[in-house]
């Protein structure tokens, strides 16, 4: 930390030169620094959506939550515990652009198999198409973007993509996952944003802004690249050809708003002797107070598994009983046996059943999720 004088208010304060931008804790103001030179030049592009929640409100929330998840909602309280909750303003770089894709793909005509007589690949047509879309795309300013839980794949898609990028659509993101119904009226978490002032984080601690905007520029290039070659994968069997071009609008820097929340689930039934309490995580937008993240403590397949493995004991105990004792108690084995191959059997058809629905299922318990539209951008 070194102290330098603020080129707006010049009043000195301590300042980490590691940072990309400078924020003046008495006025506000942001300004680039040159270490060498020893020159401040101010920067206007930055924004800041105001912290509408409290510590209190983040708790109720993910209980509130947490109800609706569970299949007896009036045991929550006493089997989960708040451990932890922590909110912080997040700066993100928010790029405006419009990305249009035009691919070619081979499409098979109908489902058959080959005709030794048809030459190879008769079967299919070559299909071109396109498709344009805008967005206003967030990339974290932050350099360890894992220092917060759930802060690494904020993206959910509509379409069925495994998401390997970080950064993520801020309209589609900032107002998913709500438990109320948004107002009519209502505007977006964006349009809410104000000129950056420190009283507007309303208690939560802004953190300093570390990546520069080239970078990010060229991280959302490359996660819009990546995302649209996906969604041209969809579009055919064999993706031949794609090519992406994007249009740059503008970009901008805004703290935005977010709370973690910590919990832990610790079970009241017989089920606590075979469940490790662990940590689990819920991050909630701190301005629309919308769920953008969660984690599950245990699922309904954890439970059955349990069952099951509970039963294969009982039948080995019975068993050894029945041996040694009475031979009525082979039945009693045999019944248990019966419980464990049924509770093996909904587990395994879950977890087959569990993959194909996971995309629909994660949009479904987290609210509808709004796909991006062109003309969003600015
Ligand atoms: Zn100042």
């Amino acid at each position: 930390m070194h102290e330098i004088y603020c080129p707006s208010c010049n009043t000195p304060s301590p300042y980490d030169f590691s940072d990309y931008l400078m924020m003046c804790p008495y006025c506000s103001s942001t300004f680039k620094l040159n270490i060498e030179t020893g020159q401040k030049e101010p920067f206007g592009n930055h924004y800041i959506v105001p912290n509408t929640m409290d510590a209190a409100a983040v708790k109720e929330l993910t209980i509130d939550w947490l109800k609706r998840l569970h299949h007896k909602p009036n045991m929550v309280n006493k089997e989960f515990y708040v451990t932890d909750i922590k909110g912080f303003s997040l700066p993100l770089w928010i790029i405006s652009l419009e990305g249009h894709t035009a691919w070619k793909g081979m499409i098979q005509k109908h489902k058959r198999a080959h005709n030794k007589d048809e030459p190879l690949g008769s079967d299919f047509i070559v299909e071109e198409g396109q498709f344009r879309r805008s967005y206003r795309w967030a990339v974290s300013a932050r350099n360890n973007i894992l220092e917060s839980w759930g802060l690494t794949r904020l993206h959910e898609p509509m379409e069925a993509i495994q998401v390997e990028w970080d950064g993520f659509p801020l309209d589609s993101t900032f107002s998913r996952g709500r438990l109320d119904d948004p107002e009519e009226d209502e505007k977006s978490a964006y349009d809410m944003r104000k000129f950056f002032e420190f009283k507007l984080a309303n208690g939560v601690p802004i953190l300093g802004v570390e990546v520069p905007e080239e970078e990010a520029l060229r991280r959302g290039r490359d996660h819009i690249n990546l995302y649209h070659y996906k969604i041209a994968k969809l579009n055919c069997d064999y993706l031949i050809d794609q090519r992406t071009e994007l249009e740059i609008a503008g970009i901008q820097l805004i703290h935005m708003p977010f709370w973690n929340a910590t919990y832990v689930y610790r079970p009241r039934s017989t089920l606590r002797h075979f469940y490790k309490p662990k940590q689990n995580h819920v991050i909630v937008d701190g301005y629309s107070k919308g769920l953008l993240s969660g984690q599950l403590a245990i699922t309904h397949k954890d439970k059955v598994t349990i069952n099951g493995i509970v039963a294969i004991g009982a039948a080995l105990f019975f068993l050894l009983l029945g041996a040694s004792w009475h031979p009525a108690y082979y039945l009693v084995s045999l019944f248990a046996l019966i419980v464990a191959s049924a509770s093996a059997w909904l587990s395994l058809s879950k977890m087959t059943k569990k993959k194909d629905e996971q995309l629909s299922k994660k949009h479904a318990s987290f609210g509808p999720a709004i796909q991006e539209q062109p003309g969003e951008a600015v």
